[in-house]
């Protein structure tokens, strides 16, 4: 029993300022633990796994220390034969590992919170491209993308599967976690031998859903046995099945009336995971789990916790008062704000830093990159450069120019704000926000405001920042004002001459209407049919198509890539973007390319033959790249800035055109800086260094 968490969430409970949210601060327990909240970090990936073990330490420890009360690993691969490798994952294969893990784990334990591994096998599914084994199955199939099957496994290797996942439960144990799961879902091992149609065995472990479950029960057995004193046992768990010809909902349902008895906690989730359970706000609201989650809630007796995206403390306090969820779970919201349950206690609402559900933090796991946030620059950097979310060293004072509130200018403005200097903010634009403001009032996006309303409310209660609206500067002006330091944040404005990825030099065939994503979120309409022409690859253009199909437009979507939006398959928002432009009745022509226009048609272009045709458009929309608005930082420093000019940079899109996220981080970044440069060689790096031989 680990009494020291419930005294800390006795003291906690003590400073709860609404008690209408008093519910989100009783502790819990969990078989032999005690939650000392209802907050909840669910397992989530972080590009960090066991390839940056102090950066994952520093980050999981930070949630813990903003009131998170249990915080679990990502996915923490038990052997060697599930490696899956490019993508960071975690990792219990041996003492190296329980090394690691167990400094995350005292990490979390330091702030009173519990620490949960969520122990992963991969079956078929991974591809064991780093430690070159044979993956095993339910049966011989397909990874998910490396041209590789995996090996049957008969009963010799199911044998040895359970010794493995024993082992590795030890590990957890030893590393010092207090959570251990069984995690038989999201199409991994042990998900494979409880589906209908991958499973395809006469012997025990297949046929009656008993059989299919029986590796998944042996396992559980196995997991308290050996653990269950001293771990609560978690199952992550789909709340609905997996589609009738995987696993039922009936058949689900069954499963958890079978198996409560084993469980101290079910972590359920819903069978769509890319449509629903990771989707972005473009495509699925706060809650959307509710209902599914609530029916299987009603099969069990053991304690719930499941996701939504919930950032609304109101709606956190209503899944547990409807007895929807006995924990509130949480990922994004947890790395857009690791100081949420902290700032809920406090009664300090307005600074919650809410998720925008962009998915850019997928993205960075997808890419083998440790984990970014767009509303929070600070996650990933706890480690690497002591970046504090909620606090930034002072500064030696002085005034400071920013031109520019788009979200670089707004950070920067905040973060020195916050550190003591006299900030004066401008912009050209009646409304802050910049490209936020502009973007948030395209189709899906608009809970990006977020990224401007949380830095607007925060400035407000920093009078040493004053803003000025609908101020244009020019370099004379700016000159004239003598801040001791000025930022430029003036942004970026997209080309209308089709230079991008695949034409290197601009299109010179352009003529008749030629619209920007500029000039559409400014209020201009196409005339006749569009085409749109993607070379961007991300969200622009599809929301662009979405937002004139919905207005009657006629719209024809031309990419050179394989698929409408190809790096949104990084976001997982590839496959919900390409079905929404078909249900709106857009065109989608892939491989394809604009090599002109005459007014009246496109001249479209094969990527692969060469072969061109023409296209009939009234309108060709171009969404290809962007180019600094810099013309201002020129002026003011030069062609060549050298220490004369030391005292101006240039921050955001304006300096390199990139995501909101770069944006936001950029502007905290140099503002943190300023001053201190110490700070700006500082960055650690996580690796392993060899000593001797
Ligand atoms: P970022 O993403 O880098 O923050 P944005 O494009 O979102 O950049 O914002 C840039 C902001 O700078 C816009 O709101 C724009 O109105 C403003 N801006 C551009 N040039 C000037 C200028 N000369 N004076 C004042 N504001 C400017
Ligand atoms: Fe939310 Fe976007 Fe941050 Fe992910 S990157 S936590 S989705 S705001």
């Amino acid at each position: 029993m680990h009494s020291r968490y419930r005294d800390r969430s006795i003291l906690a409970m003590n400073t709860i300022t609404e008690s209408r949210y008093q519910p989100l601060f009783e502790p819990l327990r969990l078989g032999p633990v005690i939650a000392p909240n209802r907050f909840y970090q669910v397992p989530h990936c972080t590009g960090m796994g066991h390839a940056l073990p102090r950066t994952l330490a520093a980050m999981r420890g930070m949630k813990a220390e903003g009131g998170w009360g249990v915080v679990c690993t990502e996915y923490c691969s038990l052997h060697p034969t599930s490696d899956d490798q490019p993508y960071p994952f975690a990792a219990l294969w041996d003492e190296g590992d329980v090394a690691n893990l167990a400094a995350m784990a005292q990490q979390v334990h330091a702030h009173g919170a519990l620490a949960g591994v969520e122990l992963w096998h991969g079956g078929s599914y991974v591809p064991n491209l780093a430690s070159r084994l044979p993956s095993i199955g339910v049966r011989s199939m397909p990874s998910r993308e490396e041209p590789v099957q995996s090996q049957r496994m008969d009963r010799a290797d199911i044998r040895a599967f359970r010794e493995w996942h024993r082992a590795a439960a030890r590990r957890a144990r030893h590393a010092g976690f207090d959570i251990v799961y069984v995690y038989p879902t999201h199409g991994y091992l042990m998900w494979e031998f409880l589906s209908r149609s991958l499973n395809g065995r006469t012997d025990e472990y297949g046929g009656s859903l008993e059989n299919r479950a029986r590796l998944f029960r042996e396992v559980l057995e196995d997991t308290r046995a050996l653990v269950g004193d001293r771990c609560a046992i978690a199952v992550r768990f789909s709340a609905d099945g997996h589609g009738d010809e995987h696993l039922s909902r009936e058949e689900a349902h069954d499963l958890i009336g079978m198996l409560d008895e084993l469980t101290d906690l079910w972590d359920l989730v819903v069978s769509d995971y890319y449509g629903e359970e990771m989707a972005t706000s473009r495509f699925v609201r706060q809650g959307s789990l509710e209902e599914r989650v609530a029916q299987a809630k009603r099969l069990t007796r053991k304690p719930v916790v499941s996701v939504g995206r919930f950032t609304s403390p109101d709606a956190m306090v209503r899944q547990l008062r409807s007895g929807v969820l006995d924990l509130v779970g949480a990922a994004r919201p947890s790395i857009a704000d690791p100081f949420l349950p902290r700032k809920i206690r406090e009664g300090r609402l307005d600074e919650i830093r809410e998720c925008i559900g962009c998915n850019v933090c997928y993205a960075s796991n997808y890419r083998g990159a440790a984990l970014r946030c767009t509303q929070n620059p600070t996650m990933g950097e706890e480690w690497r450069r002591g970046w504090h979310p909620e606090r930034v060293p002072p500064g030696k004072g002085g005034t400071v120019l920013i031109v520019g509130a788009g979200p670089a200018g707004l950070e920067a403005a905040l973060v020195l704000g916050k550190r003591g200097y006299t900030v004066t903010l401008a912009d050209a634009a009646a409304e802050a926000g910049g490209r936020v403001t502009l973007e948030s009032r395209l189709p899906g996006l608009a809970e990006w405001a977020r990224v401007r309303d949380y830095r607007m409310t925060q400035l407000r209660s920093l009078p040493q920042v004053s803003m000025y609206l609908g101020n244009r500067l020019a370099a004379a002006e700016v000159r004239e004002f003598g801040a001791d330091h000025v930022f430029i944040a003036t942004g970026a404005r997209w080309r209308r001459d089709g230079l991008g990825r695949w034409h290197t030099r601009p299109l010179g065939a352009l003529q008749g209407a030629v619209l920007t994503p500029d000039d559409i979120m400014r209020g201009a309409r196409p005339s006749g049919a569009v085409t749109i022409f993607d070379d961007d690859h991300y969200y622009m253009a599809p929301v662009i198509a979405v937002l004139l199909a919905r207005a009657g437009a006629r719209v024809t979507y031309v990419t050179p890539t394989g698929h409408a939006s190809e790096w949104s398959h990084y976001t997982g928002e590839q496959h919900s973007t390409q079905s929404q432009l078909l249900e709106l009745g857009v065109e989608i022509r892939v491989s394809t390319v604009v090599e002109g226009f005459d007014g009246a048609a496109v001249t479209l272009g094969c990527v692969y033959s060469g072969r061109q045709w023409p296209h009939p458009a009234g309108t060709l929309v171009l969404v290809t790249s962007r180019e600094p608005d810099e013309e201002l930082f020129r002026e003011l420093a030069g062609e060549e800035p050298a220490d004369a000019a030391a005292n101006i940079q240039r921050i955001g899109d304006c300096r390199q055109p990139a995501l909101i996220a770069h944006a936001v981080y950029s502007g905290h970044k140099a503002a943190r800086e300023l001053d201190r440069p110490e700070e700006m060689t500082a960055a650690g790096r996580d690796r392993s260094i060899v000593h001797g031989s």
